[in-house]
């Protein structure tokens, strides 16, 4: 315990004892800060100006908890790859709730801070390079525009953690509007016990959707709610070409914020069936078929929340089948308003949806870059690569052309919002690699680099010309891994 002034509340901590184990990060050796997120830090009020840089480091790291803290690890369980499992914050802490001068709440959590009842046979511990890597593709989704839980420091532990080589350890500490996942409620639901899983849905409700609280059917319009955040995410992640890789239940947030950096990467080439996690097989968790696996998500959010949607099961299942049914309209009706954006067309009208997988068709026939390819559709000069030399693409701009100037439509106006829907810098993989590459060996220069470019997306310049290129191979062989 410490004198330092870090107000945090913990309402977590008044749901009932079985969500949550309490205890304290497992202290490290020797913690150095190695990125600290300044700007987050400011714009959410969060004042660590009082510390000497040795406090801020053991803060930062869960060595020094502040007076009134009550640390725990949240319990939960969730489907990994379809496989129903018991989990918890195997190698996360959370250290309290910061609330903001707008009053948002945000959840401060360790990452890799050593192990909790919930850890199994892991270590506890995280990597640098998997942590800093975190950091980077969550603050690139956010300057996206894309709701996900943010970084605000990663902190090197002076220790070694043990994968396939021996690695630099470190803490990720990071903010979340809440770790409330679908695999807490199906973790609350395991309990059979109506009072408890009525305190996750009240306590949730209270904390994310207070306007629901008086609806007759609070969990339904839970369940309704949760789908059109997931759908809204999911188009945003479409968008920018951003597969998770690892949408197990446990990985889904019920606030709708992109969770959980391991195994996700931003797809170059343009394929639907695109997986880069090592351990996908069977293409679960591809790019084409997120809006099916949140769908997926969904309907076991909705069995753990059977109970309270109405006693009678029969009439619950019908409730929920109802609601369920209406996340593919909902998913789409995004979906294609999206894509109509990347297209410049402010209202998306019958016939535009032709115009739209024409385009995915030829860009996929031809391997044209997924980012590249809608920032080229609005340069003056259009590269001479072989998707724009092709007749099917000159004859698909044509009819492009045209449908942008129906209705006198200004060309100025349908380029300004192309410009602020695709981003021409994404984190490609390879420059991630780059940047992660260097920063083990200690030269951090390039991930800051990086992370300057990331911070301003839709921005054309020179600076951000460098990351812009996508692999010399087409990294279609890039891969990525879990519990790194
Ligand atoms: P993930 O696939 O990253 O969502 O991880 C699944 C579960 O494994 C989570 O509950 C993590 O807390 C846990 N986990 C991952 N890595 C470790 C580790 N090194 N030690 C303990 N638990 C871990
Ligand atoms: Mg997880």
């Amino acid at each position: 315990m410490s004198d330092i002034s870090l107000k945090l509340d913990s309402t977590y901590t008044n749901l009932p004892d079985i969500f949550y184990t309490e205890l304290s990060p497992v202290p490290v050796t020797n913690p150095e800060v190695v990125i600290f997120n300044q700007k987050l830090a400011e714009d959410i009020g969060l004042d660590l100006t009082q510390l000497n840089p040795q406090q801020k480091a053991d803060l930062l790291a869960g060595n020094l908890i502040p007076d009134r803290c009550t640390p725990f690890a949240q319990a939960y369980a969730g489907h990994q790859f379809g496989n129903f499992t018991m989990l918890g914050d195997g190698r996360a802490i959370i250290l309290g709730e910061h609330l903001s001068a707008s009053g948002k709440r945000f959840d401060i959590q360790y990452k890799g801070s050593g192990r909790t009842p919930y850890s199994r046979g892991g270590d506890g511990r995280a990597a640098l390079g998997p942590m800093l890597r975190e950091y980077i593709i969550s603050e690139a989704m956010h300057s996206l525009g894309i709701p996900t839980t943010r970084s605000l420091a990663v902190i090197s532990t002076g220790e070694i953690v043990y994968r396939e080589n021996e690695l630099p350890g470190a803490i990720l500490t990071r903010m979340a509007s809440s770790h409330i996942r679908v695999g807490t409620f199906q973790f609350a639901s395991l309990h059979q016990e109506k009072p408890i899983c009525q305190a996750l849905l009240d306590y949730t409700i209270n904390r994310h959707f207070p306007d629901i609280q008086d609806n007759e059917n609070k969990a339904l319009s839970m369940l309704n709610r949760v789908m059109e955040l997931q759908a809204e995410l999911i188009t945003h992640w479409m968008r920018v070409g951003f597969i998770h890789g690892v949408m197990n239940t446990d990985n889904m947030a019920i606030c709708g914020e992109t969770i959980d950096y391991g195994p996700c990467a931003f797809m170059d080439v343009f394929d639907p069936s695109t997986v880069f996690s090592s351990i996908d097989h069977q293409g679960r968790y591809a790019y084409a078929n997120q809006p099916v696996m949140a769908h997926w998500n969904l309907a076991r959010l909705a069995e753990s929340l059977l109970p309270l949607i109405d006693e009678q099961r029969e009439a619950a299942i019908e409730l929920a089948e109802d609601s369920l049914k209406g996340f593919e309209k909902i998913y789409k009706s995004k979906w294609l308003a999206m894509m109509g954006t990347k297209l410049g067309l402010q209202d998306v009208e019958p016939g535009d949806e032709i115009l739209i997988t024409e385009l995915l068709d030829l860009m996929h026939e031809y391997s044209a870059d997924y980012t590249n390819t809608f920032r080229d559709l609005i340069k003056k000069e259009p590269p001479s690569n072989k998707l724009f030399l092709s007749d099917g693409f000159n004859q698909w701009h044509a009819r492009w052309k045209n449908r942008l100037q129906e209705k006198n439509q200004v060309l100025e106006s349908s380029f300004a919002l192309m410009s602020s829907v695709n981003p021409c810098v994404i984190p490609r993989n390879h420059k991630v690699e780059e940047a992660l590459h260097s920063a083990e060996g200690g030269n951090l220069e390039p991930f800051h680099n990086l992370l300057t470019a990331l911070s301003d997306p839709y921005q054309e310049n020179e600076r951000n010309h460098a990351f812009q290129l996508p692999p010399e191979s087409g990294a279609k062989t890039y891969q990525t891994f879990c519990g790194t």
